[in-house]
């Protein structure tokens, strides 16, 4: 068996993974990244984050279309060609992998093509996909595994009728009829592409409301969109018992009241939540720990209970998020560098990527109120916004909540089209200490949907130029 040395191996490519393996190199170490991949890229490039956005880029495109028949202007009903469609979403996949291998080579990194466990606290076997085992060495290493979807029992991936959330991005059928198990943004997102595709598409959740922790102000706008994009949304209520048939697959409903009636669906999507990768690592020959829903536990450095082993992204915990793994990254590396940072983000944002986009950062309105804290929140309705008229989008709110005393932006969410885009404002004023005088003094372009942040903080002083609040006396 060969064996070799690396001052630091990363296992996993995935947003943590060459984020931490290409800030290392730049930062003069020698890396090896482990992934079994061709290029780097993990759940979020190859079917997670970036196929579902091109696909709600031309499910976006094919709603403006039907909008516009409110204006006059009418198109023809669109026809896919699903074989064009895979092919752009996988050209779009493989420009991004494709640019991420260029710079696995410009930055020296040794992408061992593997599957990694760990001996000890020290050694790593590598597992190549014909089988042949290989001895790994390190001075540090970070894990970056990711997460995989929760199954349900009885809904056995792959099986005919059954999809998670890779099948529905392989694309290779628009069911007539789909059902989607899980009102979270994964759920609502496919079901989303799949119902302006052309699908009749149902939804079933659990929990009383869809996006279950997400600030239920703003899911009202989506709720409401959703409530006409899909055929049918079923709250409280869990889908059991599937029964393959000739013609489809037999989903019973329960409920606590009035579960509808069993009914036959082409495929089901099941996107009920992921966890983590952690088992299969060997991490039992390790000191590294993990809490009872298989997260590695780390400190605030992302290290691990074993001195020499990081853990970062999914695998370390909530947020499952691209951005927060990269993040976590940054830190782990600079502390192998020796640099004494933390992880101690104040914002981290989240977007669902739907029709309208819901994204928030830092606070909630919720959070702040569990905490009992000295908090204002401020409201702009779109109705009140003239880029949001322009553009025949008024159903949409932008909403800050504020400490009461410092008068800083703790935390914003937003509900409308191209949130997503517009958080990251949010985000640096949040981080930055920006109180609500120092947005509204910051000149916003007009007409843009940015000035709607603009206006929510000039409500905190009654000064709101579109809407009229006046300032409440305590
Ligand atoms: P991953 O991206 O999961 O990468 C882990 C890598 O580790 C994989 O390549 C895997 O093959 C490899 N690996 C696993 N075990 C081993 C081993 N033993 N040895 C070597 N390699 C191993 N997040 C967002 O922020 N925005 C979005 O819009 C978004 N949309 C999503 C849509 C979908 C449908 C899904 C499923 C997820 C989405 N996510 C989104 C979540 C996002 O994909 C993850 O948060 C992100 O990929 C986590 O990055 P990571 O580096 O921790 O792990």
């Amino acid at each position: 068996m060969t064996e070799q040395h690396a001052q630091l191996v990363v296992i996993g490519g995935g947003p943590g993974g060459y984020a931490a393996a290409f800030l290392a190199a730049d930062m003069g170490m020698s890396v090896t990244l482990v992934d079994p991949e061709a290029n780097p890229g993990g759940t979020c490039l190859y079917r997670g984050c970036i196929p579902s956005k091109a696909l709600l880029h031309v499910s976006r495109v094919i709603n403006e279309t039907r909008e516009a028949e409110s204006w006059g202007v009418h198109f023809a009903r669109p026809t896919i060609e699903l074989d064009r469609l895979r092919a752009w979403k996988e050209q779009v996949v493989g420009q991004l992998t494709g640019g991420l291998g260029q710079l696995v080579k410009q930055r020296k990194v040794n992408h061992v093509h593997a599957r990694a466990a760990f001996r000890d606290d020290t050694t790593l076997v590598l597992t190549d996909e014909k089988g042949s085992e290989s001895i790994l060495t390190y001075d540090h290493a970070i894990i970056a595994t990711g997460s995989r979807p929760v199954t349900i029992p009885g809904f056995a991936p792959g099986a005919g009728h059954i999809w998670y959330s890779r099948q529905a991005l392989d694309l290779n059928e628009i069911p007539k009829r789909l059902l989607v198990i899980g009102g979270g943004y994964i759920g609502l997102e496919l079901g989303s592409v799949y119902a302006t595709l052309g699908s009749e598409v149902t939804v079933a959740e659990m929990m009383p409301t869809l996006l279950p922790g997400v600030d239920r102000e703003l899911v009202r706008f989506l709720s409401k969109r959703l409530g006409d994009t899909f055929k049918d949304i079923l709250l409280q209520t869990r889908a059991v018992n599937p029964k393959v048939q000739k013609n489809g697959i037999k989903i019973t409903f329960e409920a606590e009241k009035g579960a509808p009636a069993p009914q036959l669906f082409d495929k089901v999507l099941v996107a009920v939540g992921r966890r983590p990768v952690s088992d299969g690592l060997g991490l039992e020959n390790t000191d590294v720990k993990c809490d009872d829903r298989g997260f590695i536990q780390t400190d605030e450095q992302r290290k691990t209970a074993a001195q020499r082993i990081f853990a970062i992204g999914d695998v370390a915990g909530e947020p499952m998020l691209a951005h927060k793994a990269s993040y976590e990254a940054r830190i782990a590396v600079e502390v192998i560098a020796g640099l004494n940072v933390r992880y101690e983000p104040a914002a981290i944002p989240a977007v669902v990527f739907t029709d309208p986009e819901i994204a928030w950062a830092g606070l909630t309105e919720a959070q702040a109120k569990a905490g009992g804290m000295a908090v204002q929140v401020t409201r702009f309705p779109w109705a009140a916004s003239g880029r949001a008229a322009t553009l025949g989008r008024s159903d949409g709110m932008t909403k800050l909540v504020i400490d009461s005393d410092s008068e800083r932006i703790l935390g914003a969410g937003i509900a409308g089209p191209g949130a997503g885009e517009m958080i990251a404002e949010a985000v640096v004023a949040i981080e930055m200490g920006a109180n609500v005088t120092d947005l509204g003094l910051c000149i916003h372009p007009h007409p843009t949907l940015s000035e709607t942040i603009k206006e929510a903080a000039e409500i905190f002083h009654g000064t709101a130029t579109h809407i009229f609040r006046p300032k409440r006396t305590k």
